[in-house]
């Protein structure tokens, strides 16, 4: 995510090193990179200027300390000023009304059925009972797609793919809520590929129907300065509450997140970043500018462990390893945890330092595959006491699994290493093995 942006940015920053001090001759060119990095970027070139005369202003007025480069100063006033830009702090949705009523606007291919499967998820895990409505009359795909969302996810889908009137079935929807203790609605509605007055003559009327609690509008990331107008004309005729930007883990600029608060004056409060229903996180402008710097982002991270992570099996899953009992099944089952929380790339990404470093890798969350396949064609015996396994069992699961011998004698050795490194933490609580580790 906006790798182009923050390569650029370092370059531009590496000018500045070795620097004693930050001057207004000194000073110029890096600002003028700076400047271009955004444009090219997609930032629109007035908020590019602006944001980069504060910045120049902000870094000739700093006192230089002795800790820190003249490099690494300007890298934290880029972040700031950056995140005043965003908008300073996460803007939360409103909860109010019952049922609370969100209404999730934006362009056809924009991701929003994708970001509303997302939303629900997200809220059913907050412990709020949510009911999924499905306004696209024109799609008929659209509600078969909600529909398949609704069963992954757990939520119920109210549709009516035989009656034409959006503003009828959102209002049945919410009639539906009321009567089957929902405390949440979030209504999908129709998109088209571009802005038409018809479209927006239906979700205003929408909007006005229903008087939802909070309007999203969803906008994909990718179409770089277009979002920044579609987000204008969307607002000028519904007056949404919040953005949400898509599609943040393709190859964007990264442009529009840094121009729609600025031009629409509207905070982006969710953005999304993948195909799979947890790929969601809360729009925080600080965390956003880490990353735009490729600062990393482990704030985010561990947020998302938190929300993922179940505790009670994290500490069933102790509690063994404390015992030296830790087998198979529990690999298994934590590796399943690993993959609650997002794609391989998408997590090291947030790691910082990480996002540039496997920016061009290609991390195969298939990889994985294999070893899963490997400890499913263990018996429970042999998942517990991997000590049974001799040649005949190992030839055995190796062609269960479609593997190789090799492949199976891997994973085995990998596993008993995993093992004494934590019958070693077990005895010395801890501190030596994590010496051995560091070497
Ligand atoms: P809608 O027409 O606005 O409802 O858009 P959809 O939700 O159907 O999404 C359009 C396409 O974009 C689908 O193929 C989604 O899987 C994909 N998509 C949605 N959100 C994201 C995202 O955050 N990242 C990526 N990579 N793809 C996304």
């Amino acid at each position: 995510m906006f790798d182009s942006l923050s390569v650029k940015l370092d370059r531009a920053f590496k000018t500045l090193k070795g620097q004693g001090q930050i001057t207004e001759i000194n000073i110029a060119s890096t600002i003028k990179e700076i400047r271009r990095a955004l444009v090219d970027a997609d930032v629109n070139y007035k908020v590019a200027k602006d944001v980069t005369d504060k910045i120049r202003e902000e870094a000739l007025g700093r006192d230089v300390l002795i800790s820190v480069s003249p490099g690494q100063l300007l890298t934290k006033i880029v972040s700031e000023e950056l995140t005043t830009l965003m908008g300073e702090t996460n803007v939360p949705i409103s909860l109010e009304g019952n049922p609370n009523i969100i209404l999730i606007s934006g362009l056809q291919g924009s991701g929003k059925t994708t970001f509303t499967g997302k939303l629900a998820n997200l809220m059913k895990k907050q412990g709020r009972t949510v009911l999924l409505a499905a306004c696209d009359i024109y799609r008929p795909a659209a509600i078969d797609q909600l529909k398949v969302l609704g069963e992954q996810i757990g939520v119920e889908v109210y549709a009516e793919p035989e009656n034409k009137d959006a503003v009828k079935i959102a209002k049945n929807a919410i009639k539906f809520a009321k009567d089957n203790g929902k405390k949440t609605l979030i209504i999908d509605t129709a998109g088209r590929l571009a802005v038409d007055e018809q479209m927006m003559n239906e979700i205003s009327d929408l909007k006005e129907a229903v008087n939802p609690a909070e309007t999203l509008f969803v906008v994909d990331s990718m179409t770089g300065q277009d979002a920044v107008n579609t987000a204008a004309t969307f607002n000028e005729r519904l007056n949404f509450d919040g953005v949400v930007l898509t599609k943040l883990d393709g190859d964007t600029r990264g442009g529009a997140a840094l121009s729609i608060r600025k031009e629409v004056e509207k905070p982006i409060k969710y953005i999304s970043t993948g195909e799979k229903m947890d790929a969601i996180d809360l729009f925080h402008p600080d965390r956003m500018a880490s990353r735009i710097l490729g600062m990393g982002d482990v704030v985010s991270l561990v947020e998302r462990a938190q929300q993922n992570y179940d505790e009670e099996e994290a500490r069933r899953i102790n509690k063994k390893i404390r015992k030296n009992q830790f087998g198979f099944d529990d690999f298994l089952a934590q590796m399943e945890q690993m993959k609650k929380m997002g794609s391989m790339k998408d997590l090291l990404g947030m790691i910082p330092g990480m996002g540039k470093a496997i920016k061009d890798i290609d991390i195969d969350d298939d990889s994985l595959k294999p070893i899963e396949a490997i400890i499913k064609s263990m018996t429970p015996k042999e998942r517990t006491q991997p000590e049974v396994l001799n040649g005949t069992r190992k030839q055995r699961i190796a062609k269960g699994s479609g593997t190789s011998i090799q492949e199976v004698n891997q994973l085995l050795k990998q596993f008993e290493q995993m093992r004494k490194m934590m019958k070693m933490m077990n005895k010395s609580g801890g501190k030596r093995a994590l010496a051995n580790m560091l070497g």
